[in-house]
């Protein structure tokens, strides 16, 4: 085009969109300063109750580290024979960013714990800042306090960072993963994680044969004992893997969970008894401030080691990682920062060559990011199986496996949206 006539049909355009109300540009997206006039009017944390019912169970639960004392030993496990109808009370909350745009965040559900942080330390500080600039808000609520860096508080920062995503989403008219750069797959395979389901040698068998004609390729089992039950829970723990691997044949990957209740000894004769087994990874082996004994473990076997649902940021994973000590980094965006922070985590580990496979303690932001990242760098996200039925209770769509895969939700954001007929009482 000659260089006279572009201007002049610049110029044309200028003067046509001169006289238009800015919410008028700001709305086809015409001015890049659109963004300057979006704000945090409110925060609202939401508690969703109703009477549900359901079908008595006894769980049986995995080793934890306060069991190298007896008397907190749980009680031998046993078997409900014939479950009862039963009626319980659900609860979830849910977190709500409010704008002067019209545009609400919604996340959750979102932990009970983080719910007097956000009320009496965050909101306050929110209140006008720019939702659209969510790594300024991050870094802010970052620094704005000593405490911030982990446990409840940076669980805090996880939940209104992700209602942060859900807010640009919408505001951009694209589901969160598009926005990060996805989609990699058009679904996401995830791994049935087995919490609550008996270890007992006569039902493992079923329950295990039961995952795979569901679809799952890969899943995970949680280890009943510890250092605390002597050498007879040590060779209950090391038959669990062999008879899962002969019930479940060559073709299936098999984890195992430890859920930070062991020490450094327990762990080597574990994991050398279960070598010729092959499970993908032993996850949690000991508690996270034990970085020593990851490492050496990760020396003396060749059962891949696991860890990361209890990171809080970054810099504690990247430390891991530089120490050898894990080659799954199991970070949750629920608990490790928020969507923001977990696809940097993604970036550190791609670095180190080392899989992140978060921790699915809720589904929407896990989801979204796997869904963005390499499946070299994310191959697969966790469901657990149990809880996941029925967590999406108060939602209009539940996320749930086909054939051992999620496919990715189209609508802006996370596209979380209630089913109100559902909630009985809402605070
Ligand atoms: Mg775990």
């Amino acid at each position: 085009m000659h260089r006279r006539t572009f201007l002049r049909r610049q110029l044309a355009t200028a003067s046509l969109l001169a006289w238009q109300p800015y919410e008028l540009l700001a709305r086809f997206r015409l001015s890049p300063y659109a963004i300057r006039d979006v704000k945090i009017t409110d925060i609202k944390i939401h508690r969703l109750q109703a009477t549900r019912q359901g079908k008595e169970r006894t769980r049986q639960g995995s080793v934890k580290p306060i069991h190298i004392y007896p008397d907190q030993q749980p009680a031998p496990y046993q078997k409900v024979e014939n479950p009862q109808d039963t009626t319980y009370t659900y609860t979830a909350h849910y977190l709500t960013i409010e704008t002067n745009d019209k545009i609400e965040g919604l996340y959750g559900p979102i932990d009970a714990e983080v719910v007097p942080v956000i009320n009496r330390q965050l909101t306050r500080f929110l209140i006008g800042k720019n939702p659209l600039a969510g790594e300024r808000i991050w870094d802010q609520l970052y620094r704005l306090n000593r405490h911030a860096r982990s446990g409840h508080y940076m669980m805090a920062i996880s939940a209104i960072d992700n209602a942060l995503w859900d807010i640009r989403g919408k505001y951009f008219e694209a589901p969160v993963y598009q926005l990060l750069g996805g989609p990699t797959r058009e679904s996401v395979p995830v791994y049935a994680s087995t919490l609550g389901r008996s270890v007992q040698p006569e039902d493992i068998q079923a329950t295990a044969q039961d995952f795979q004609k569901k679809g799952f390729t890969a899943q995970k089992w949680f280890i009943p004992y510890g250092s605390g039950n002597g050498n007879k829970g040590l060779q209950f723990n090391i038959d669990l893997v062999k008879q899962l691997r002969q019930a479940v044949g060559e073709n299936t990957d098999l984890m195992f969970d430890a859920f930070s209740g062991w020490d450094l000894p327990y762990a080597i004769r574990w994991a050398k008894a279960v070598e010729p087994f092959h499970p993908r990874w032993i996850e949690e082996a000991f508690l996270m401030e034990e970085l020593d004994s990851f490492v050496k473990l990760r020396q003396q076997t060749s059962v891949p080691i696991a860890t990361g649902e209890h990171f809080y940021n970054r810099w504690q994973v990247q430390r891991f990682l530089e120490a050898g000590a894990i080659s799954v980094v199991q970070a949750d965006p629920e608990w490790c920062g928020g969507v923001s922070e977990l696809t940097k985590i993604c970036t550190i580990a791609s670095a180190y060559g080392a899989q992140v496979i978060p921790h699915g303690h809720n589904l929407h932001a896990a989801l979204h990011i796997v869904a963005s990242q390499s499946p070299s760098v994310c191959p697969m996200g966790e469901f657990l199986y149990d809880k996941m039925q029925g967590y999406y209770y108060f939602e209009q769509e539940e996320l749930q496996p086909v054939n051992g895969s999620i496919t990715l939700p189209d609508k802006p954001g996370f596209g979380l949206s209630w089913d109100e007929s559902k909630i009985e009482e809402k605070e």
